[in-house]
């Protein structure tokens, strides 16, 4: 069924710079999505639309059949991670897991254990206590995704995610974000300019074009089985 659709969307923010031009797209549940093009094509701002941020200035962005904005209030059914981890470098990486968490209320045995579940999937089980600063890059990347995966998202945002991360580190977490997406049964939409990135993680690929946010071809990859 699908959860996302881009209906003719336009988007021009109040400095006239077109960021979409009738971009159209409809995203069935459990793809793997890439959004790829070269830098300033638009495709931040079309992830950002999926979450809320910004509205349309012609045309719908529609989440789950909804507004993106009303399904942020009243779910954690959409979780973003962006290319900076945006750890809080005063809390340990457990607690950096926990607080969104414990932010909105309820068991706290139940939080830890999610917690402690999502941080053994993305192998950082040893490293509780660490604060960020004490983390690589990468390890900084995995505690962003357990943090975005504890609330257990339907869907998963992801702006050049690794685009930071030295050749072999970004390798290793694609795999590892593969098994994830597998196991976790979500959909995700990922940003990047990384053409072996896109081929090699998704299920689809939008190619958008420098001509200000279109949508130049679909591609359909056959991912390889593990
Ligand atoms: P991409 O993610 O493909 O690099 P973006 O969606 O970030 O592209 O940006 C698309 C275009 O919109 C670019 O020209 C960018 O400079 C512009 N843009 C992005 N955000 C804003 C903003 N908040 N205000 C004005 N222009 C913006
Ligand atoms: P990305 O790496 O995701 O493409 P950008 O560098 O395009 O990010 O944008 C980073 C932030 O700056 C975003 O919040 C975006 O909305 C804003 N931004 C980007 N381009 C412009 C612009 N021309 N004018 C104002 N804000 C912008």
């Amino acid at each position: 069924s699908e959860v996302v659709a881009f209906q003719q969307v336009s988007k021009v923010y109040n400095t006239g710079t077109v960021a979409l031009s009738n971009f159209h797209l409809s995203i069935k549940e459990g793809e793997f999505i890439s959004f790829l093009g070269p830098s300033g094509c638009g495709k931040s701002t079309a992830l950002r639309m999926v979450a809320g941020l910004g509205e349309a200035t012609n045309g719908e962005v529609k989440v789950f059949d909804q507004k993106p904005l009303d399904v942020i209030r009243n779910s954690n059914d959409i979780a973003f991670v962006f290319q900076d981890a945006n750890l809080l470098p005063w809390r340990s990486v457990l607690d950096n897991v926990l607080l969104p968490l414990e932010l909105r209320g309820g068991n706290k045995k139940v939080h830890k254990e999610t917690a402690l579940r999502v941080l053994e999937m993305v192998g950082l089980k040893d490293h509780l206590k660490s604060y960020p600063r004490q983390l690589s890059g990468g390890m900084k990347m995995r505690v962003s995704i357990a943090r975005a995966l504890a609330a257990k998202p339907k869907m998963l945002l992801m702006d050049e995610p690794f685009a930071a991360l030295d050749e072999i580190t970004r390798q290793t977490l694609q795999m590892e974000l593969l098994e994830i997406w597998r196991k976790e049964k979500m959909t995700i939409l990922f940003v990047t300019h990384n053409v072996y990135e896109a081929v090699f993680l998704s299920t689809r690929i939008a190619v958008m074009s420098a001509r200000p946010g279109r949508l130049s071809s679909m591609i359909d990859v056959k991912l390889p089985s593990i």
